[in-house]
């Protein structure tokens, strides 16, 4: 097949990229330097029949009905409302923190007051964050944030991140709000599922087209000298990386997995428990909550987060910080400059903390108009 693009890459955002040129009548071809396609979205079933991620927990969720409409041709949807609890002192508390997670840990007298103060400052069904909470005067609401930050904020950021809730771009922990309500979900947003069959099996479909070839095990530098130096290339993989690391590695967070099977039906009452304060992993998955599957054993994973080592462990994470960014807009210009024809999306291409949702947004919007 003689291709009009390469995608390199084939997660979320190197799927929808292919399959939009793929679908305009454009000749593709898909390369991925794992032997699986989906990127850290890849699941499977194990011998139980239960699907595991390979790379955590993955809950796909958006506001945005262009993007859960383009998706829904791919898959059917599992209908599943995402909670998580975080073990606070022997106890599992909802999380995000909201006004039934201040009941579960505070006296009755205390809970009351510290709702009613809450009530009266945001107003019902408001959301805060942990770094606006911090900065009341009144003395219940202080206690409360020194509360919610040491017991869920502070310890779970420095073993995520390597930094204190205060030191990271305040975007990352406003991920995870204060609720002034008694919604227990971790997201909020009209669509929440998971791929009846996995999202693997709905990559795969993305990618069943045609037009489009696949190359599994093949990173770029493998055919980089095959590609026309004018081929329009979308690279879903780490900028640096296309340049060689010639100014640097960009930093990334990873993390490792460790996934225990368990002879007991299920190991704990939902999807993901936060261990914020204990332990040296943050959180524990299991997986069988997700699609309901049914088996008399359980999968869980166990989650230790570390920085990025070339060669050594997977990105995960990239880390939003002015020098980052300063290294990254580096490599950005550089690629303006020299690679016109280059594109670079996803959460690895752009640099950035996307959910699926939005690298899925990016990639339709950065095809749209062009494959024509
Ligand atoms: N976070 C925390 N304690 C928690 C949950 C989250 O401190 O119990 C902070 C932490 O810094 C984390 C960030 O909030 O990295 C975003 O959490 P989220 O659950 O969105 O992370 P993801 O699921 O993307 O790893």
């Amino acid at each position: 097949m003689k291709y009009d693009f390469l995608v390199i890459g084939s997660g979320i955002s190197g799927a929808t990229v292919a399959e939009r040129l793929a679908s305009s009548g454009k000749k593709v071809l898909v390369i991925d330097a794992k032997s699986h396609v989906g990127g850290n979205c890849y699941d499977f079933r194990d011998p139980n029949g239960i699907c595991v991620h390979q790379y955590g927990t993955h809950i796909f969720h958006t506001n945005d009905k262009t993007v859960w409409d383009y998706l829904s041709r791919f898959t059917q949807w599992h209908p599943y409302t995402h909670k998580v609890l975080a073990q606070i002192d022997g106890a599992l508390i909802p999380i995000p923190f909201n006004l039934n997670s201040i009941r579960q840990v505070f006296p009755p007298t205390m809970a009351t007051r510290l709702e009613e103060k809450l009530v009266d400052e945001f107003g019902f069904g408001a959301r805060t964050t942990i770094l606006e909470l911090r900065q009341k005067s009144d003395p219940d609401l202080k206690l409360l944030g020194d509360y919610v930050y040491e017991k869920v904020f502070l310890h779970y950021t420095l073993k995520q991140w390597g930094m204190k809730p205060e030191e990271l771009d305040p975007a990352v922990t406003a991920r995870v709000p204060i609720f002034v309500s008694r919604d227990d979900r971790y997201f909020h947003d009209k669509y929440q599922a998971i791929p009846r069959e996995g999202y693997t099996a709905m990559i795969q479909k993305m990618l069943d087209h045609p037009n489009i070839e696949l190359k599994l095990n093949t990173p770029f530098s493998a055919i980089r000298d095959t590609i026309p130096p004018e081929m329009p290339i979308y690279s879903t993989g780490s900028i640096d990386e296309f340049f060689d690391y010639s100014f640097g590695i960009l930093p990334y967070r990873s993390v490792r997995f460790d996934f225990v099977e368990y002879a007991q039906e299920f190991f704990q009452p939902v999807a993901c428990v936060n261990y914020p304060c204990n332990y040296d992993f943050t959180r524990i998955g299991e997986y069988k909550h997700f699609l309901n599957d049914k088996s008399d054993k359980t999968v869980i994973s166990f989650e230790y987060s570390s920085a990025f080592e070339l060669g050594q462990n997977e990105r995960c994470y990239p880390i939003s910080h002015p020098q980052n960014a300063e290294l990254y807009n580096r490599y950005r210009d550089e690629a303006q400059k020299k690679f016109p024809n280059v594109h670079f999306l996803g959460r690895l291409g752009d640099y950035k903390y996307y959910d699926m949702d939005k690298a899925v947004a990016r990639a339709l919007a950065l095809t749209e108009g062009k494959s024509a």
